[in-house]
């Protein structure tokens, strides 16, 4: 069996305790329960902790214990609520496979029903359960590598399937194959192709890729692949370049692949092959982050909080965006999350008119730009990136104290950062985008949080 340990996560009553335990008796290996820990480190029964200090302190608590949690388990057991803390998913992973097991409310409570565990709110328990596991969820399913259910199979059974699925990989086996083979016919350049065949070879991987027509261009592959080496994860991130969507979303169901970034040209294109959509990208109509989990791919979009992050703390009103495309509706979009009005200049007008119908804010064309004293103005257009030597409007247009905010990235210093400095005003470059939506799509897809300061620090 592989030396990656198992992680066992899931509401309480999932049964994470008993299976834990045979696991380590049908394989030898050490097992680790937190709550267990918990106890022992505080003398304490944990109905006690909640009692005398509160949730918030059992927490803390908990964290540490998973901070400590000693270089011989094998098998880790871990409370209901160690998701909540990213922190925790970050040391889980190490080295892990994590495995989340489910089971029907009803079967849960009937499982805890007799549970001296104290509750955590004051609703009837089946209505506690459904509301916390409806909550958790996400962070369950964000931590996940495999998903056991847990109804109608014993701890046996449950144990052993456990046990193959960490030799043999998660996902389908011949799936996962024909996945490689897929891979390996695609543009990547020889080295990663080595990689990917030696990568297939082996029991796990969790496979993670941008999908877009062209992306060998990406720098995402190489800060995933330095994060998961930092975290000690096994997973590796490459280039899924594909002119067919449809294709690569077939390809990759049930083999293993765990995560997507989307990229043009397939953002909106996407959409009819995903089982669910979240609310953000159902109403910008685009999906840069696919999360294959369940037997399900959920869609979510992280573009538009990688522009309405740098913008915390700002507190202005008018907002010019230059352009009306992809990248224009995630600005749109941020821009009145954050209380701006949108004033939406684009070359051709009718499109700006869409958006501005679709989200509300000014529609004009380019040449209006003169006619509104905006605090901010976001670029959207190509215009500046690669060789091309022009800012998207006449400089003279830039007023110093105005903030602005080009999603070109490259270069890292385009010509309208470059004038904005010149004249005065204050500039957040496109890299930025980057780098939040980034961080923000790592989370979800892997369930832990990094720092912004620290991808910032890997791109320099
Ligand atoms: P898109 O859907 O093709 O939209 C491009 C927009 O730019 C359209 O409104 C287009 O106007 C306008 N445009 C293109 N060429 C122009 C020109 N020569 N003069 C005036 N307007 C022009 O592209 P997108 O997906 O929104 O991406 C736009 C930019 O955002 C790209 O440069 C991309 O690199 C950048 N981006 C950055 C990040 C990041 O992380 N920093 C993320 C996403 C995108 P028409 O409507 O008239 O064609």
């Amino acid at each position: 069996m592989t030396d990656l340990r198992i992680v066992l996560i899931g509401y309480r009553g999932t049964g994470k305790s008993s299976i834990a335990q045979c696991i380590g008796e049908m394989s030898g290996r050490q097992v680790f329960d937190t709550d267990d820990a918990i106890e022992n480190f505080t003398r304490k029964k944990i109905p006690e902790i909640f009692s005398e200090s509160g949730e918030d302190h059992f927490r803390e608590i908990e964290s540490y214990i998973i901070s400590h949690i000693p270089e011989s388990a094998g098998i880790i057991s871990c409370g209901g609520g160690a998701v909540l803390r990213p922190e925790n998913i970050r040391h889980l992973r190490r080295n892990s496979l994590i495995y989340l097991l489910t089971a029907d409310p009803k079967t849960i409570a009937e499982r805890i029903t007799e549970s001296s565990r104290p509750p955590l709110t004051d609703l009837p328990l089946i209505d506690e359960i459904r509301t916390i596991y409806a909550e958790r969820l996400p962070l369950y399913r964000s931590a996940a590598d495999c998903i056991i259910e847990t109804d109608s199979s014993s701890i046996d059974e449950i144990s052993a399937n456990i046990i193959r699925k960490h030799e043999n990989g998660c996902g389908d086996r011949k799936t996962r194959d024909s996945f490689s083979k897929w891979i390996l016919q695609t543009r990547i350049p020889q080295s990663e192709k080595n990689r990917i065949s030696h990568l297939s070879s082996q029991p796990y991987i969790g496979l993670y890729g941008i999908a877009g027509n062209p992306c060998m261009h990406s720098k995402s592959p190489a800060v995933w692949n330095h994060l998961f080496r930092e975290l000690g994860m096994p997973a590796h991130y490459t280039w899924f370049e594909c002119p067919d969507i449809g294709r690569l979303m077939k390809a990759a169901r049930d083999s293993g692949v765990k995560g997507l970034s989307v990229t043009i040209p397939h953002k909106e294109t996407i959409i009819p092959f995903l089982d669910e959509i979240r609310n953000d990208a159902s109403t910008l109509g685009a999906v840069n982050t696919v999360q294959f989990t369940d037997r399900k791919a959920i869609g979510y979009n992280t573009d538009w909080k990688g522009i309405y992050r740098p913008l915390e703390g700002v507190q202005d009103e008018i907002a010019i965006i230059l352009g009306a495309g992809g990248a224009a509706a995630a600005a749109v979009y941020a821009t009145i999350m954050r209380g701006y009005k949108p004033i939406i200049l684009n070359r051709t007008v009718e499109r700006a008119e869409a958006l501005a119908l679709r989200f509300g804010g000014v529609a004009g064309p380019l040449s209006k730009i003169g006619e509104y004293d905006a605090d901010l103005l976001i670029n959207t257009t190509p215009i500046g990136m690669g060789d091309d030597t022009r800012t998207p409007i006449p400089v003279e247009y830039l007023k110093p104290g105005m903030r602005v905010f080009d999603l070109v990235y490259t270069p890292a210093e385009t010509p309208l950062i470059r004038a904005a400095l010149e004249r005065g005003c204050s500039i957040i470059p496109g890299t930025e985008m980057f780098i939040h939506q980034l961080v923000e799509q790592f989370r979800i897809l892997t369930g832990v949080d990094i720092s912004v300061d620290h991808v910032r620090r890997l791109l320099l």
